[in-house]
């Protein structure tokens, strides 16, 4: 099983130590899942700043 990661900046979901969005460190601790596809469309993707579709997590220690 793959270990997912979050961002602590934007708080994307990635494998990688660094987010590929913003380059920013990624932890293993996170809670919570967003998938957004339509930013621009969603209020959960507005409460959260969030602008580009992609996995997200809510809660990012
Ligand atoms: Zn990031």
């Amino acid at each position: 099983m793959i270990k997912l990661r979050a961002c602590r900046v934007c708080k994307r979901v990635t494998e990688e130590m660094k987010c590929p969005v913003c380059n920013g460190d990624t932890v293993l601790e996170w809670k919570g899942y967003l998938f957004i596809l339509q930013p621009d469309k969603s209020s959960v993707a507005k409460k959260a700043g969030i602008k580009e579709a992609g996995e997200y997590a809510i809660k990012v220690r």
